[in-house]
């Protein structure tokens, strides 16, 4: 296989990133928007040893199980890779990742993945958006999303995974940008004073967020801003009430792609949001994290919450808590809960979300949880003189999964029960293969879609002693 070789395949499998995969005389080429079925002619882009990549140039015979995508840029944005693909397959997709890392990655052999819990309508979803903001060659403004692997913006206002109360409030920000002559970032040259526009609402209490994040210390004209947005009209579908609660600036100076700085103030309204996830509510300020399917999340913590057992008298640790989510969840059906969370603003918030719904036996602890637990252990056990315990531990922790560290001390603690929320099901199926050696087995997996048309998914483990 050469560069610029045109070739015809027939995609037989997908990768994990949602590319089709198909091969000539045993070489496997990935191609970006095809699905499995289908038949293509495709263009080669870049040849490894054993494998290579190739542009998709015609659908010759499409498969049965490909789509028109609903997003007319589909194909050059970064996101939703598998818009093509029709929505009970991307559910299969996702299920049978699950299942292969942990046979695979995990080596157990024996665990099946039920069927994956899927959205009622998977677009529109998203509680939260960070759109790009930047300039084009004749130096107008470009508000969107970035291309596939690189900062180059593709100019849009809808997002088809978006709330679609983001739409009026870019057209309001790109109109003061306009008429107040203020600039969009550079990234190259560092000047400019736009960089992102971030959204995020309350899906339930219709409270939206509007924070732009700028370049310097100050924003030009921060009342022409809130006119602009405080003017816009909101409600998409009568008889409901979305409606603007807060509006304010994040700095960010770095020379850096992480999106927001570390400093917030507040140009009118309120420095948070409310949501509530079931009977719930929570305070989302700009930098906590919370998940961004509001609809999927009550299904995520409810699974998380049948699979914790709980009858009123358990101790229970959730681990990576961020702002209480699911500690909150699980307090009403239990004795106690400890959260552990690295953030402090997140525990802050956890704090006040347990007062807000009245919960009075949750306690949380900032730090690393591979260290709050051990000490927490060590402590404890001396002090009691016995081996302190636990009745269930939830973990929901990011992509890299837990250290060993705090795998062993769950193991020592003997949890009845120990639930595993994950976002990388590599990840998890390593830490499940660990679990599984000390003592535990998994009696139920399940993946949840959180991210319609895009190729993650989270999984929940259930594992008990043998
Ligand atoms: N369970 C929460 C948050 C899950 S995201 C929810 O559903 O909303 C993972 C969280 O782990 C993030 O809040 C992140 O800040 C936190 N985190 C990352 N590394 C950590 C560590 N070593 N110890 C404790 N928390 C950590």
């Amino acid at each position: 296989m050469e560069k610029n070789q045109e070739c015809i395949i027939k995609i037989e499998d997908m990768s994990h990133e949602g590319e089709g995969v198909g091969r000539v005389d045993g070489y496997a080429l990935f191609v970006k928007d095809t699905v499995i079925g289908d038949v293509v002619r495709v263009k080669v882009i870049k040849t490894k040893k054993t494998y290579g990549y190739a542009r998709l140039v015609e659908v010759l015979t499409p498969s049965p199980n490909r789509v028109e995508p609903r997003c007319p840029i589909a194909r050059q944005c970064g996101g939703c890779n598998l818009q093509e693909l029709a929505y009970p397959q991307q559910l299969e997709f996702k299920r049978r990742i699950i299942e292969n890392n942990i046979r695979r990655i995990g080596g157990l052999t024996d665990v099946s993945v039920e069927k994956i819990i899927g959205m009622d309508n998977p677009y529109f979803y998203r509680n939260k958006a960070q759109f790009p903001v930047g300039t084009d060659k004749d130096g107008n403004i470009r508000i969107g999303f970035y291309a596939g692997r690189t900062h180059s913006i593709i100019e849009t206002e809808r997002c088809y995974i978006g709330a679609p109360v983001n739409e009026p409030i870019i057209k309001a920000v790109r109109e003061y940008m306009q008429e107040n002559n203020i600039a969009a970032y550079n990234e190259q040259t560092r000047t400019g004073v736009v960089r992102h526009i971030l959204i995020r609402c309350g899906f339930t209490t219709e409270e939206v967020m509007v924070c732009l994040v700028i370049n310097q210390k100050k924003l030009p004209a921060p009342e022409k801003l809130v006119e602009k947005l405080k003017a816009i009209e909101l409600n998409v579908q009568n008889p409901d009430n979305w409606h603007i609660s807060s509006i304010m600036v994040n700095v960010n100076m770095e020379n850096t792609n992480v999106i927001l700085g570390t400093a917030c103030t507040t140009l009118w309204g309120n420095s948070y949001i409310e949501d509530y996830i079931g009977d719930i509510k929570y305070r989302i300020s700009p930098m906590s994290f919370y998940q961004v399917n509001p609809r999927q999340t009550v299904k995520l913590y409810q699974t998380a919450l049948d699979f914790a057992g709980l009858t009123g008298n358990e101790t229970v640790w959730d681990l990576y808590c961020g702002i209480g989510t699911i500690s909150l969840f699980l307090a009403k059906q239990a004795k106690k809960v400890y959260g552990v969370e690295i953030v402090p603003q997140a525990i802050e918030d956890a704090i006040v979300n347990a007062g807000l719904n009245g919960i009075d036996n949750a306690e949380f602890f900032v730090g690393k949880a591979e260290e709050v637990l051990p000490d927490f252990y060590q402590k404890e056990t001396a002090r009691l003189g016995k081996k302190l315990t636990a009745d269930v531990i939830v973990v929901d922790p990011p992509r890299k999964g837990c250290d060993e560290s705090l795998l062993a001390t769950m193991v020592q603690m003997e949890p009845k029960r120990i639930v595993y929320v994950s976002c990388d099901s590599a990840t998890l199926a390593r830490d499940l293969k660990y679990l599984c050696g000390e003592g535990y087995k998994v009696e139920k997996c399940i993946g949840c879609d959180m991210f319609a048309q895009g190729v993650h998914v989270e999984t929940v483990a259930l594992l008990t002693q043998k």
